[in-house]
């Protein structure tokens, strides 16, 4: 059971809608024009659409025969703030702003997969198809789940596709548990008293302070962290004074922790804040710890990452379904949806498709080949997964 025949029969309807959004890139909650092509072209294949969820998101609602239980599939919609370097037709008309991460092509599969899915109605239940804005770091998942997303549209499961460039066109990756990072952000504020740079002892010395503090945080993953688990802490930003000769009366530390584990990320949130206190205090100074959580780690739920790799194989064959792949401390805001609903994230092999095999580069390109390939996945995960009766 590969591609199924009607998607590939779409290929160049898909590749045409792909570079058209290509060509008009949008940026985080900016997406109306996209918003406005995806709600259009949903209603004209007779789907129930509800827009403006969490701002731009659209949801569409393609009911099958019978009662089941409901599925939802998710898409992002949303460009990144950067110029593109490619020399195509379709490449961005927008001076700084691109599709580098091939959100242009999440959102046609999912169009491809939904025409499909209306055209058919071959399962039982419900479908919601998902599309949301502000995937790069502006957590649009959260904001249509905080708008009423899955009361508005109940999910017994939500799925979620990414294309990724590493792996081979048509190979795909599901593997469970932690597979994307915690992202969180510190800024550590440390108060001192200054002082001539040739009498120390005039003064408290921020620098001196800071300098302990960044060595004893990495006590956090060395001696905090379960060895069997992971964590990453970077002090990327050591800010102090402005002169040879006099110490500062005030230092910043900033940077960024990456966990797969809720309560690691606890343990390192509370330790980050009373080593930085504690050693301040200690050495005469104070130190304030502002710690803010970014996205979530992204956690595959068994029972759905089963499913969905029993889905894949069907579609891109048994031996194309990868399970070598390793966990990647880059994060994703699709862990908001798998929060709340079980479920599972996909990567989409699509190597071979541009200059560029990483996203966020601007030579990268979304490979047009791998859209029947996608679509066919997301419509077989209904078709499996809620079979007609
Ligand atoms: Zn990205
Ligand atoms: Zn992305």
């Amino acid at each position: 059971m590969p591609v199924i025949n009607s998607i590939a029969a779409m290929e160049e309807e898909m590749t045409a809608w792909r570079r058209d959004f290509h060509m008009h890139p949008e940026l985080a909650y900016q997406e109306t024009r996209t918003a406005g092509i995806v709600a259009e072209k949903l209603k004209s294949w007779g789907i129930e659409v509800k827009t403006e969820i969490g701002k731009t998101g659209v949801v569409g609602v393609i009911r099958g025969a019978g009662d089941g239980p409901s599925i939802g599939l998710r898409a992002d919609m949303d460009a990144l703030p950067m110029d593109e370097h490619n020399d195509t037709p379709w490449k961005s008309r927008t001076a700084g702003v691109m599709h580098a991460c091939g959100h242009d092509g999440h959102t046609t599969m999912l169009l491809g997969a939904a025409k499909y899915l209306a055209e058919t109605r071959n399962f039982a239940g419900t479908v919601n198809v998902i599309f949301q804005p502000a995937e790069e770091g502006f957590a649009g998942a959260k904001a249509m789940i905080d708008d009423g997303l899955f009361r508005d549209f109940p999910c017994d499961q939500v799925y979620g596709l990414h294309n990724w460039p590493q792996m081979p066109a048509g190979s795909i990756a599901a593997v469970p548990g932690p597979i994307m990072a915690a992202a969180d952000k510190f800024d550590i504020t440390i108060r001192g008293k200054g002082a001539h740079g040739a009498m120390p002892h005039n003064g408290v010395d921020p620098v001196v302070i800071g300098a302990q503090i960044v060595t004893a945080l990495q006590s956090l993953v060395s001696r905090t962290t379960d060895p069997i688990r992971t964590a990453v802490i970077s002090v990327t930003m050591f800010k102090a004074g402005n002169a040879y000769n006099v110490i500062p009366d005030h230092a910043v530390l900033s940077g960024t922790v990456r966990t797969f584990d809720g309560r690691v990320q606890d343990r390192i949130e509370a330790g980050m804040k009373s080593i930085a206190e504690g050693i301040a205090t200690g050495m005469g100074g104070r130190a304030e710890v502002d710690y803010r959580r970014g996205y979530p780690a992204t956690v595959n739920h068994a029972r759905e990452t089963e499913l969905a790799r029993s889905v894949a194989a069907g579609v891109v064959g048994a031996e194309n379904v990868r399970q070598d792949v390793e966990p990647t401390m880059g994060a994703e805001d699709f862990s908001f949806m798998l929060q709340e609903k079980p479920g599972c994230y996909l990567w989409l092999g699509g190597g071979g498709g541009a200059p560029s095999e990483n996203v966020h580069h601007p030579q990268y390109d979304f490979n047009d080949a791998i859209l029947p390939i996608g679509a066919s996945v997301l419509a077989r995960l209904v078709e499996d997964l809620q079979p007609k009766r």
